[in-house]
């Protein structure tokens, strides 16, 4: 192995360690509970129920979560028909 062919083997392990840390452990915007670790399971992974996702933004592990999130930072998140927090 060359100098040259260490460098680029290094940049490549680099790479691929960056790429096995994400996707990262989903938490609770506002309470920072773990919602989902994708790092310990494989394939697509459901949300437990009753998470609110907000897109683009992140994730709530409940409905109370995300009005205290609206609350003390005085955000509008889009909200259901039901008076729930959804964005589905
Ligand atoms: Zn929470």
């Amino acid at each position: 192995m060359t100098p040259e062919q260490r460098a680029r083997f290094e940049a490549h392990c680099a790479d691929q360690n960056a790429r096995s840390i994400f996707p990262l452990p989903i938490t609770c915007t506002a309470c920072e509970k773990l919602i989902a670790d994708p790092g310990t399971v494989c394939g697509p992974q459901e949300l437990p129920a009753g998470i609110v996702v907000i897109p683009f933004f992140g994730y709530f592990c409940s409905q109370a979560c995300a009005a205290t999130f609206e609350r003390d930072y005085g955000i509008h998140f889009k909200r259901a028909a039901t008076g729930e927090v959804s964005y589905e």
